[in-house]
């Protein structure tokens, strides 16, 4: 059932409207202004019904008060009152109460006005929940958008975009920006040997070792099946090659743990370092060449891009 409030000084109002109202709604009643902004807090009401004249508080102070308060501003007010002058109402208005009916009232048209701005505010409810709803989705998508689901990594198009503004910033700065290309070495054999889940772990856990070994400033992407495109901003070739160095020992070094078993991973990659004059696609190609080389030389080892 609603909950209504009735803010009156008057027994003989309060009876009657609770009266007629406590056979659909909950009725709480508070005899002045300040014990009506208590019990609204304390008990959130769907709507209150304000009376203007009362000790204390009067009920349009008591209403500004109300829609002050966040916890209390959504509630619809209702003042009833003998004053029917247009500044009164008016008032009322300015307060920021919802509606106005004047004494003596027709019980009908109370009823009306009541649900009217009961389903008003359920229909605000449900609008702001879908708003809210709908928000989620969109941070979802956009989430989807840019981040690998299988890794958690940048996936291939974000990264395209983030390269596209560090290329800018390198070459504004002159500053020197390094790309490397990450490939999992034999890694058909892990997925024919161990399956496809044991394949999903591995690049999980590359992916994981990929970004500890890195500066929050760079950035690594899924670049596609178990290929892994990072980005070193501000940093020339040796100092890339570190990075990359870094990184290969930590996949070595560290296991995969799998149905009992301890895989050893290994990783090639290419380095190079960015030059202006070619574009980003000639850029990565360098550093993917870079890669194979280093696939044909035995795997496990950074090559650098001439
Ligand atoms: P190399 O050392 O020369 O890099 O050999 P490789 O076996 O790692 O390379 P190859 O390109 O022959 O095989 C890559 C395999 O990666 C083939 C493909 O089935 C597998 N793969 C691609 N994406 C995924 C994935 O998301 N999950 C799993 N489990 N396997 C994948
Ligand atoms: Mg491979
Ligand atoms: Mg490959």
């Amino acid at each position: 059932m609603p909950k209504i409030l009735i803010a009156d000084d008057e027994s003989t109002n309060v009876l009657y409207l609770g009266e007629l109202l406590k056979r659909d709604y909950e009725v709480f009643v508070a005899k002045d202004g300040k014990t009506a902004l208590e019990l609204a807090a304390s008990v959130i009401p769907d709507l209150v019904l304000m009376d203007v004249m009362m000790p204390g508080i009067d009920g349009y102070q008591a209403c500004i008060e109300l829609k002050r308060n966040p916890l209390t501003a959504d509630i619809p007010v209702i003042f009833i009152t003998a004053r029917s002058d247009a500044d009164d109402v008016v008032r009322g208005f300015d307060a920021g109460g919802e509606d106005y009916i004047t004494k003596p009232f027709n019980p009908q048209e109370l009823h009306a006005r009541v649900r009217t701005h009961l389903e008003l505010k359920q229909a605000r409810e449900r609008l702001e929940e879908m708003n809210r709803r709908l928000a989620s989705a969109l941070e979802q998508m956009e989430t989807m958008a840019r981040v690998d689901p299988l890794t958690g990594l940048a996936n291939r198009r974000y990264l395209l975009d983030r390269l596209q503004q560090e290329t800018a910033r390198s070459l504004r700065h002159g500053t020197g920006l390094s790309v490397a290309m990450v490939d999992i070495d034999d890694f058909k054999m892990i997925n024919d040997t161990h399956g496809h889940v044991c394949g999903d772990l591995v690049l999980k856990q590359t992916a994981a070792i990929i970004t500890e070994s890195m500066r929050k400033e760079d950035m690594a992407s899924r670049w596609g099946g178990e290929e892994f495109l990072l980005v070193f901003p501000e940093t020339p070739l040796p100092g890339a090659a570190v990075i990359a160095e870094k990184i290969r020992a930590a996949v070595e070094a560290s296991e995969v743990r799998y149905d009992g078993m301890a895989l050893t991973i290994t990783i090639t990659v290419g380095v190079a370092q960015y030059r202006h004059e070619a574009g980003i696609d000639e850029n990565i190609r360098r550093a993917d060449d870079a890669m194979y080389r280093g696939k044909r030389e035995n795997k496990n080892r950074v090559i650098l891009a001439e």
